[in-house]
């Protein structure tokens, strides 16, 4: 990174063994997401099933999660780990996210020993791959809404309904399910392969391009009973596992905005116009400034959250503070970078498009900014204003 955009020194405050864990993910998205990416984007296609099992190699996946083959690594780590790694590309990022802070999590937190023992280890190592599905055709912001439905049928659940815009749906091997039951929202850890299971590829993504996305169909979906997450219990749970992810939002977002920002700081120190270069001009100096700020202070948020995160101490609305912001000043910056780079900015050559378009998927995914502002709003007024 470049230094000069540490403005605040904040390196230091970071201990050695993050420090060591930030610099082999960066060097790890140095070696093996750079060189390809702007192709995996382009051609809407990304080697998702070998780039998991390196991830798990090094010990991404389900890497604040302790015990079962997971890393137990701290929650600043692993933000660093997604700040890393959305500086390659959101959909990696992404990856990384719905395996460990959705799917492993959502087991791990509600599962029972057994399905602890049967997916946990596998998806640590990036062997098995999950997905979660709280989102439908009809029903987003509101999950409770849901329409999917589990019924009991003699000791098994039949499942039937649909999730949609599922990230890793069509390579996923354990889909995460979250269904409407007689007693209240229920979760069910479904092998993709459960007869009446189908899961579709979402083509046509102008976003998140380096990222699988699906739908999935659930036809008479019969799963035996120790299927259903025996300590899932209500909407809270998948709200809860939400929360997980988003606090990796807060970092990631920051990656994707510092390396819009080092690409753009670099590009205006050697592109000349009217005799210098772009970056000795006032007006791109001031832009240059207003970003490195919002970038420092992005970063701050997310290392304070970190440490209340540690400290066991992070609550929801900390984390849809951190999510609110960190995502909408990534993608101003982004949007901002672009014009400093002028047709090139443009171009997948350069990556500030390509982040400033995942980021618009950021921005809705995991909360939009509007259900964001309401968890705050209701903090701030002590009044839902949801319905
Ligand atoms: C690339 C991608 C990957 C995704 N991966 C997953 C995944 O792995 N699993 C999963 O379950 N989901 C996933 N999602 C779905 C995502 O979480 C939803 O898109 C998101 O929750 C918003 O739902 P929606 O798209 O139905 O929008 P809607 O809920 O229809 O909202 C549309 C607009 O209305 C606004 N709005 C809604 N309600 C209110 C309100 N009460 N007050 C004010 N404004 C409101 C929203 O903020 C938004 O601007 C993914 C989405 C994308 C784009």
């Amino acid at each position: 990174m470049t230094a000069a955009l540490d403005l605040l020194d904040l390196d230091p405050s970071l201990s050695e063994e993050e420090r060591q864990i930030r610099d082999v993910v960066r060097q790890l998205v140095d070696d093996r997401v750079r060189p390809h990416v702007a192709d995996w984007y382009e051609d809407g296609k990304v080697p998702a099933r070998e780039l998991a099992r390196e991830f798990g190699k090094l010990g991404l996946l389900g890497m604040h999660l302790t015990g079962y083959g997971c890393a137990g690594a701290s929650a600043v780590a692993y933000g660093l780990a997604c700040q890393e790694l959305e500086a390659g590309d959101s959909g990696l990022r992404s990856l990384v996210s719905v395996q460990g802070s959705l799917a492993m999590y959502a087991i791990w937190r509600y599962g029972s020993e057994e399905q602890k023992r049967r997916w946990l280890p596998s998806m640590a190592t990036g062997e098995a791959i999950g997905c979660f599905g709280l989102t439908e055709p009809d029903h987003g912001s509101d999950p409770a809404s849901m329409a999917t439905r589990a019924r009991r049928d003699g000791d098994d659940w039949v499942l039937t309904g649909g999730k949609m815009w599922i990230t890793n749906a069509p390579i996923a091997d354990v889909a995460v399910i979250w269904a409407r039951t007689d007693e209240g929202v229920r979760g069910f850890a479904v092998p993709i392969d459960t007869p009446g299971v189908t899961a579709r590829e979402i083509r046509r993504k102008m976003s998140l391009r380096a990222s699988v996305t699906g739908e999935i169909v659930l036809d008479d979906v019969r799963l035996p009973a120790d299927a259903q997450l025996p300590e899932a219990v209500g909407l809270k749970a998948p709200l809860s596992c939400l929360t997980e992810a988003r606090y990796g939002i807060v970092w990631g977002a920051v990656g994707a905005a510092r390396d819009c920002l080092e690409t753009t700081l670099a590009y205006a120190t050697n592109r000349t116009q009217f005799g210098r270069p772009l970056a000795g001009f006032q007006l791109t100096q001031a832009k240059l400034a207003d970003m490195a700020v919002e970038l420092v202070k992005g970063q701050l948020l997310a290392l304070h959250l970190g440490r209340l995160a540690d400290a066991r101490r992070l609550r929801p609305e900390q984390v849809s503070v951190g999510k609110l912001n960190n995502v909408r000043e990534a993608l101003a910056i982004a949007r901002q970078c672009r014009t400093i780079l002028g047709a090139n900015g443009v171009s997948g050559e350069y990556p500030v498009m390509r982040h400033a378009n995942n980021l618009e998927s950021v921005l809705t995914y995991e909360g939009t900014s509007e259900i964001h502002q309401l968890v705050i709003g209701q903090r701030l007024t002590g009044l839902s204003a949801f319905a």
